[in-house]
């Protein structure tokens, strides 16, 4: 890879400038007049919750993921949470879910009244290890909550055979990987439900906090658009207990929009994938493992150092230096959160999960990230001598 700071680029002094991690300014700027008309026709027609934005995105998003049914919520945790109570996941209920992944995989279970149960990832793509499941199933398992991790489908084939073998639902939380593909097939519709985030930085953002659960089942589908709006099917007609987590029609008209640049945005972030897999491969630094079944959305490009969290914090310091935006995902495994100390679990309990945690690192990877750019966080990483 060349360096693009000679004296004739035409680029140089802006690429002297930082690069951020992900930009989402420049995200507005290419869809500047869609998303304008969108918002501007939401605001004229008066109509703000439980519209027609929203039922045309919840067929459009259905669609795209090559499933029956789209329900919006509020935010990707919700619907992790709508997706658990819909199932009939609730007290006394075990589920089993990565032990690496971001914390609200475990908080949703916890919220339904359930048990996190821990299963380590396969130590080559970081996602849920389908080998390790019998060991964590006891007669109290209820469901498996699979997560697509930075963007990389997990392997759902096994996943879901030893959920059928043992009568469990499958749950995926796919808040990181929208428009990934299994085999040919997109990542959501391939459980009994799915669990999408629309927070602005996921590959379909919104313009704040949005979310939806996709599922091929009328009865969870019908479960989840009666939760989030108070329980109510017939306004003033509350038939159970639920919350108030529903889709604006603002963000459904945006996401609308930014639904129909997803695949073309997730191909650009695959060519800087190739180009980071080609410039580092004779790095030591270990590079995302991409399986013959997988077609990642690139949510994130997550590198490993060979070394403690010491040496990874460094790596990040020399790049923060050279000004490019950095970030761990995820500094803490949940098991070692405060949040759940209660649940007893030694901090070494999941030596996986920790050892990702110490030495993973997110380059910037984006829809709007430039060639020139790209080539300086490849030169930077080169130039720290990273081992
Ligand atoms: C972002 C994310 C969530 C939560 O989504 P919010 O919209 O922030 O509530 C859940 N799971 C994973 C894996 C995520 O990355």
């Amino acid at each position: 890879m060349s360096t693009v700071n000679s004296a004739n680029d035409p680029s140089a002094s802006a690429s002297r400038a930082a690069v951020p991690f992900l930009d989402l300014r420049a995200a507005y700027g290419e869809l500047r007049g869609e998303m304008d008309a969108a918002v501007a026709r939401v605001l004229e027609s008066g109509w703000y919750l439980l519209g027609n934005e929203l039922k045309q995105f919840e067929q459009h998003f259905a669609e795209y993921v090559g499933t029956t049914h789209a329900v919006g919520v509020a935010n990707g945790l919700d619907a992790l949470t709508l997706a658990l109570r819909a199932l009939g996941i609730g007290e006394g209920d075990e589920v089993l879910v990565p032990s690496n992944t971001y914390i609200a995989t475990w908080l949703a279970v916890t919220q339904v009244g359930a048990v996190p149960v821990p299963v380590e990832p396969d130590p080559r793509t970081y996602n849920i290890d389908p080998a390790r499941l019998a060991d964590a199933l006891t007669p109290k398992t209820r469901a498996i909550v699979p997560v697509h991790l930075y963007g990389q489908p997990a392997d759902m084939t096994p996943i879901t055979a030893f959920a059928a073998q043992h009568s469990l639902l499958v749950l995926e939380d796919a808040a990181q990987a929208h428009g990934a593909r299994y085999n040919g097939q997109r990542t959501g519709s391939l459980g009994d439900a799915a669990a999408w985030s629309f927070y602005p930085t996921k590959n379909l953002g919104a313009l704040g906090d949005g979310g939806a659960v996709t599922t091929r089942h009328p009865y969870v589908a019908d479960k989840v658009s009666v939760l989030r709006n108070y329980g109510s099917r017939v306004k003033y007609l509350n038939e159970v207990q639920g919350v108030n987590s529903r889709l604006d029609e603002v963000h459904a008209a945006v996401l609308d929009v930014k639904l129909r640049v997803l695949d073309e945005w997730n191909a650009r972030r695959a060519q800087q994938a190739e180009r980071y897999a080609s410039a580092l491969e004779s790095t030591p630094l270990v590079l995302p493992f991409v399986p013959g079944w997988a077609e990642p959305a690139w949510h994130l490009y997550v590198v490993r150092v060979h070394g403690d969290a010491a040496y990874r914090n460094h790596v990040q310091q020399q790049l923060t230096a050279s000004g490019i935006g950095t970030m761990v995902h995820y500094p803490l495994p949940p098991h070692r959160q405060q949040a759940y100390a209660s649940t007893g679990f030694p901090g070494d309990a999941f030596p996986i999960a920790s050892a990702i945690a110490q030495s993973a690192l997110s380059l910037p990877i984006g829809p709007h990230m430039t060639v020139a750019d790209q080539e300086r966080v490849i030169d930077a990483l080169l130039a720290s001598g990273v081992l």
